[in-house]
């Protein structure tokens, strides 16, 4: 038998009508790019969105569309993650700091129809233009009037606004329509897009806002350092909007010195980045101390944030860290590290250790963790397995990509790539990862694409690229090449060869040449014992 309740679809329309109507005076602030502050309301935001999505059914956006945005964070994004939605598209996110060659084999991949760009990022966009054929119309955000650009059919996002209809009807009528696309790494071949539905994304913001999630509150004022091109920004522009909590936006400011003024002129209560962004700050206040008493709450995520940086958080500054654990393939947020009751008992030094794991699963979340053999394995704290994720907001197949058992087991759960440990009380810690990838800074970079680069040089033999832990980056990439016989190849060329092809922070800080790398039993360069070596200092 099935219950009598109504069937009230879960769309983000009802997000952005609920903070315009419950919280109209609640603020987003914007830093903008010439570092003065932009205001408004809630209110304004559910009247630009909905003006935005009436401007973009005007241009001829039909249901399901692509809509790109190329963007920092600020409000007018703020505005496509509601107004993109709302006109029955697809929000596409770039990030502005991919390869121009990336960018544009994501756009044409997305097959983007609409590509909203920041004045500021025109001239990456621009690189690329020629290589996409797919994008009918480029909308300019905080671009001045005589702005000179070599794209076609330009027009500016105020006049797409202004000229809108006040009264439009949002078109997102059904919960299983898509919202939302961002790409992510792929281990191998070309990037692979995590398609949101707004049932996936309305359930993904309830979940963030529990109280053992992030729960954030009315009263709370949240700043999100992670970029609006990085998996929804961890879904904070809607869980705040949800909560009615205020947004300060960053623009493009993400200097440490920048950081800490915002934090502490606009009193912000939570802040969310990635743990590179945290060092840089933490470095900043060691030098230039600021009051950032007002953060009750520094979510941090998207690497392990060092136990030494945490403990520099919390009793030097008596700032509480939040770590988190998420993918872009869970819209993203999957755990979050906060202390229970039966915590309180424990030294501080202990408590300290709880919050250095990644955490436990929001409710709605399931994780598991399995043997190389598809066994479960215990939940001992000590017994590492590959993490397994299922829920609401998990990806079950990448957009136009059939699911294969690289991503996904045949009884229904999402194959992280994370290698884990789960303790008796649930609390998941990342030990290690089956993807071939370095994360540096917040970014993937791809290891076999450096790997195929580097070997295409006739004077390398072989090339094994390894992730090793940097205090600065949370990871770089380490080149180990095997020169040909007779080849002189160095360092230098190296660079050279690789910068034509790869953005500067893909580009390995440390080249190391050997007679020989250590191979698998069944031939592929065996990276444990690479990483072996370093961490032994023998490389
Ligand atoms: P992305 O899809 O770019 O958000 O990357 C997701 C991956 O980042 C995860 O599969 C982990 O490998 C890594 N990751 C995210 N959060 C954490 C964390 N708190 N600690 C360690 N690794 C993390």
């Amino acid at each position: 038998m099935h219950g009598l309740m109504m069937e009230y679809p879960l769309t983000l329309d009802r997000i952005v009508e609920h903070a315009g109507r419950m919280f109209p005076h609640k603020a987003v602030r914007t830093k903008q790019p010439d570092g003065s502050m932009h205001e408004y309301t809630y209110a304004d935001v559910l009247r630009r969105s909905r003006r935005l999505a009436a401007g973009l059914v005007a241009l001829g956006v039909q249901s399901g569309d692509r809509v790109g945005t190329f963007a920092w964070n600020h409000y007018q994004h703020l505005e496509m993650y509601f107004g993109i939605p709302g006109a029955g598209a697809v929000c596409h996110t770039l990030n502005v700091r991919l390869f121009p060659s990336q960018l544009a084999y994501i756009v044409n991949h997305a097959e983007d129809r609409v590509v909203c760009i920041d004045a500021s990022v025109l001239p990456l966009y621009e690189r690329v233009a020629g290589e996409i054929s797919c994008v009918q119309h480029h909308v300019l955000v905080n671009a001045p009037r005589d702005i000179e650009t070599t794209l076609p059919n330009v027009l500016h996002y105020e006049d797409l606004i202004d000229g809108a209809d006040d009264d439009f009807t949002w078109r997102s009528t059904d919960e299983q329509m898509a919202m939302g696309l961002c790409y992510t790494s792929g281990t191998t071949g070309d990037p692979k897009g995590a398609l949101y539905s707004h049932r996936s994304m309305f359930l993904h913001t309830l979940g963030e806002n529990q109280a053992m999630g992030l729960g954030l509150t009315e009263t709370d004022v949240v700043l999100p350092v992670v970029p609006q091109f990085h998996a929804m920004a961890w879904g904070l522009p809607y869980a705040c909007a949800m909560a009615g909590a205020d947004v300060v936006m960053p623009g493009p400011h993400l200097q440490p010195a920048a950081l800490a003024e915002l934090i502490e002129s606009q009193q912000v209560t939570v802040a969310a980045g990635v743990p590179s962004i945290w060092n840089g700050l933490y470095q900043e206040l060691k030098t230039t101390p600021r009051d950032i008493s007002c953060v009750r709450a520094l979510v941090v995520g998207g690497s392990a944030m060092p136990r030494s940086l945490i403990d520099g958080y919390e009793r030097e500054l008596n700032v509480n860290v939040l770590q988190a654990w998420g993918m872009t393939e869970l819209s993203p947020l999957g755990t979050v590290s906060k202390l229970q009751r039966h915590h309180l008992g424990l030294t501080e030094a202990e408590q300290l250790d709880v919050k250095a794991l990644q955490g436990i699963p929001l409710a709605g979340v399931e994780l598991r963790i399995v043997s190389d053999e598809g066994a479960e394995l215990p939940w001992d704290g000590e017994t590492m397995g590959e993490l397994q994720a299922r829920g609401p907001w998990v990806i079950r197949g990448y957009f136009k990509r059939d699911p294969t058992s690289e991503h996904f087991t045949t009884d229904g759960w999402f194959r992280t790539g994370d290698v884990a440990t789960m303790t008796p009380d649930g609390y998941m810690r990342i030990t290690d990862r089956t993807k071939d990838l370095v994360k540096s800074g917040g970014e993937w970079i791809s290891t076999v694409a450096l790997e195929g680069a580097l070997m295409a040089h006739d004077g390398v033999l072989e090339a094994a690229v390894i992730a090793v832990p940097d205090e600065k980056w949370s990871e770089r990439p380490l080149a180990v090449v095997v020169r040909t016989a007779e080849s002189q190849v160095d360092t230098d060329e190296l660079r050279r060869l690789l910068a034509d092809k790869f953005a500067k922070f893909e580009i390995p800080d440390r080249f190391v040449f050997v007679d020989e790398l250590p191979k698998t039993s069944v031939g592929k360069f065996d990276k444990k014992v690479l990483r072996a070596r370093v961490a032994g200092r023998t490389l």
